[in-house]
This record gives structure tokens, C-alpha cells and sequence, in this order.
């Protein structure tokens, strides 16, 4: 009988088993596949808490609380597991496709600066000394959001899944949980295709996949999956520091050893595994259009995941019935996302009260979030 089992071992489940392992608590994480298949790992590792916002909302609050908490997380998990996450202080700059979108990013441009003084807007030679020539304005509007860093998701999720191993945290690879059956007296029981597991208390954290698992506790289709491409090139004279995000909802993140990871696609309902010829080809002509000095770049690697989703773009965290939650729907904002919610939900799980920033987040929502849904 464990304490909480876990099922989905993405981005949010670790981070909540992880922080639950503090209590001492016995708890089980399970997953149908193996570590690295899913979207926590094929993620750009944006920490764009500002760059996903055009106003207040709890879900702003939420993302800005969490990406000041990844210097630190960095360094604990560095210390804890060896591994780098390369969190990197290269800040991104937004800037309109064409120049039809200039107003969208004024006026986002009004919303941020309200919150944060240091975002620019841009002008030609500003432009030229951040992207070190590589990108310029041609009549489109850009802004500067210094703080919005990126690390390597790859990395992070493979961080997260050591350290569950050195907190004695059971982890249970290849097994797919077909159904969760409440006890009579309290606790739940999750069906594998093998072994039946008794748990006292449920996490749902099965990404685009969180609604079928939870069958008749929540309604059908209160989240999909989107699917995203993403292509890792190398280009050793570009030189580029800082992200680049347009409105196309293409971007352009540097990493590490003159490597370019440009994403990505979007297209929903599809759990399709693959990149498509369509959407190499969107990618690469969306992103030499802004940095044409990716054109002579080669294709290092390619691939795809599937973000879940949910109406509004306004993730579920919720308590579905007792003792049995659910945490879904992060969309494109996971990996920002899951270190606060992991602190948060592990908090709700052991003291049995929800925190008030959570009310936004019930299956029936309260209040819409305004994110920015035009690309
Ligand atoms: C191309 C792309 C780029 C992205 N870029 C960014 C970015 O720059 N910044 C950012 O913050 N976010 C980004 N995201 C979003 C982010 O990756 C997701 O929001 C986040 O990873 C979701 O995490 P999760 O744990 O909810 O889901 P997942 O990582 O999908 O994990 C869910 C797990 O549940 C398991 N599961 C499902 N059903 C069952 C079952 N029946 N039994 C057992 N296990 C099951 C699955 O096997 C899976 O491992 C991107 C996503 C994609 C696809």
C-alpha cells in the first residue's frame, strides 16, 4: 500500500513526487512507456513567463512565481544528481511575424512594462547589438524580455527522474494503468495490465492523455493534445545568444555548442508520433525568414510531442473526488510551470486544503485566462 502513487512521469509528476518525498511518504510513480518519449522531454525549455502573457491572471502570477525558482532548483539538482540543466540567463525577444501583429506586441509591450521596467521595445540598433546582427526589424515591432531564461528540457526531466531514484521513490516503467477504482473505506485502487496497486491517495499526471485516464470522473474532452515538431540544427557562425519568438508561434532558442533548437509546430487532436515534411518546412522557412544565416545550418535532430491542452489554455488542478487529483493541461508553459506546481500540489496532497491560488484551476472554471492564443 503506498502513501500517493503518482501516474504519468512527465515534468508535473516528478515534480510532485519530488516534493512529496520530503514528507517521508511512500509513493510510487508509474508510466506506460520509458523515460524520454513524452513532452516534458522533447520541450524548448523557454522559461517564458512574460512572453505567454497579455494580462493578470493567476495562471501570470503562477508562471512568474515560478521561473524565479529555477536558478535555485538548478542548483540543487546539480548538487543532488550531477546534472546540468544548463539554466541560461539569455532573456528573448519577441517579435512581430509580419508587420499586420506590430500593435499585438505594443500592446503586450503596455502590459509587461507595467510589471517589469527592464522590458524594451526595440529599435533597429538595439535589435542588431542583442541578436549580434543575425536578426533585424524591416518595419516589424520587437520588445526585449530580459528575464524570460530557458534550460535544457532534455536535461531537467532527466535530472528530475535521478533524483526520484535517489529518494527511494518507486518507479515503475512500462506499465499502463487501465483504470482507478475507488476502496471502499478510503484509498484507491490503479489497475495495470498486470498488478493492481492500493494507494491512500491518486495523482492524475498523464499530460494530453490525463482525461482518458480519469474516464467517468471528469468530463470527456476537457483536454487534447496538441502536437509540436521541433528541429535541432547546428550553425557554427551564427553567434546568436538570446531567443527569438514570433508571433508565427515560431522560435528560435540558442543551446549549447552553436546549436539552434527552432519549434514549433502546433496542430490539435493529433497524437502523431514523427516529423512531417510540412512542418520541417514550416519551421525552417518561418525561421530563416528572421535569421537567414540559418540557412546554410544543418539538421542535427528532429522531433515531436504532444502538448496537453485544455479549453481557454487554462490548466486543471483539481481534486476530482477525494483523495484523487488531477494537474493537467500546462499546454506550452510545463516546463515553466512545474516547479511551482509541484510545490503547491505536494502541499495540497499533505495538508488536505487547497491553496487559494489553486481555485482558478477546478474543472469548473471560475475565470477565464487571458494568454496569448493568436499563434
Ligand atoms: C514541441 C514542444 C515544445 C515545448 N516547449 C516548451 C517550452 O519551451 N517551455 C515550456 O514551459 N513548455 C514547453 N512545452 C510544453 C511542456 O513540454 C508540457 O506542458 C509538459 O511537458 C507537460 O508535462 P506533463 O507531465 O503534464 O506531460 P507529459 O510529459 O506528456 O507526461 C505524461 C506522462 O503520462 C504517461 N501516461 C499517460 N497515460 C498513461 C497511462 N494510462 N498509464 C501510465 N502512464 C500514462 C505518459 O506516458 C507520459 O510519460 C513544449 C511542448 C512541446 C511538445
Amino acid at each position: 500500500m503506498y502513501d500517493v502513487i503518482v501516474i504519468g512521469s512527465g515534468v508535473m509528476g516528478m515534480s510532485v513526487a519530488r516534493k512529496l518525498s520530503e514528507a517521508g511518504l511512500h509513493i510510487a510513480v508509474i508510466d506506460r512507456d520509458v523515460p524520454g518519449m513524452h513532452a516534458s522531454y522533447k520541450a524548448g525549455g523557454m522559461l517564458g513567463a512574460q512572453n505567454e502573457f497579455l494580462e493578470d491572471s493567476d495562471l501570470f502570477k503562477l508562471a512568474t512565481r515560478s521561473q524565479k525558482m529555477f536558478k535555485t532548483l538548478s542548483d540543487e539538482l546539480n548538487s543532488e544528481v550531477g546534472i546540468d540543466i544548463q539554466y541560461i540567463e539569455s532573456g528573448l525577444i519577441k517579435l512581430a511575424d509580419e508587420s499586420n501583429d506590430n500593435v499585438t506586441i505594443e500592446q503586450q509591450y503596455q502590459f509587461l512594462h507595467q510589471h517589469n521596467p527592464d522590458v524594451e521595445l526595440l529599435n533597429e540598433d538595439r535589435m542588431h547589438q542583442l541578436t549580434g546582427g543575425n536578426s533585424h526589424l524591416a518595419n516589424r515591432t520587437a520588445m526585449y524580455i530580459p528575464d524570460d531564461h530557458q534550460i535544457n528540457a532534455n536535461y531537467y526531466t532527466k535530472a528530475l527522474f535521478h533524483s526520484l531514484k535517489r529518494r527511494n521513490i518507486d518507479r515503475i516503467f512500462k506499465t499502463e494503468v487501465e483504470s482507478i477504482q475507488s476502496v471502499e473505506g478510503g484509498g484507491y485502487k490503479v489497475l495495470t495490465q498486470d498488478d493492481v496497486l492500493i494507494g491512500q491517495q491518486v495523482v492524475v499526471a498523464g499530460g494530453a492523455w490525463s482525461g482518458q485516464l480519469l474516464g467517468s470522473y471528469i468530463q470527456d474532452k476537457c483536454v487534447t493534445g496538441v502536437k509540436g515538431e521541433v528541429l535541432l540544427v547546428e550553425q557554427p557562425h551564427l553567434n546568436l545568444d538570446t531567443t527569438l519568438f514570433t508571433t508565427s508561434g515560431c522560435y528560435i532558442v540558442p543551446k549549447q555548442k552553436d546549436r539552434y533548437l527552432i519549434g514549433a509546430t502546433s496542430y490539435f487532436d493529433d497524437y502523431s508520433v514523427g516529423v512531417s515534411e510540412e512542418g520541417r518546412n514550416w519551421l525552417l522557412e518561418r525561421a530563416t525568414k528572421h535569421v537567414p544565416g540559418l540557412k546554410e545550418s544543418k539538421i542535427l535532430k528532429q522531433w515531436s510531442g504532444v502538448r496537453p491542452y485544455c479549453t481557454n489554455e487554462q490548466p486543471i488542478m483539481d481534486e476530482v473526488s477525494r483523495d484523487l487529483f488531477v494537474i493537467t493541461g500546462h499546454y506550452r508553459n510545463g516546463i515553466l510551470l512545474s516547479p511551482i506546481i509541484g510545490e503547491l500540489m505536494s502541499q495540497w496532497i499533505l495538508n488536505q486544503h487547497r491553496p487559494q491560488i489553486l481555485e482558478s484551476f477546478q474543472i469548473e472554471r471560475r475565470q477565464r485566462n487571458a494568454l496569448h492564443h493568436q499563434w
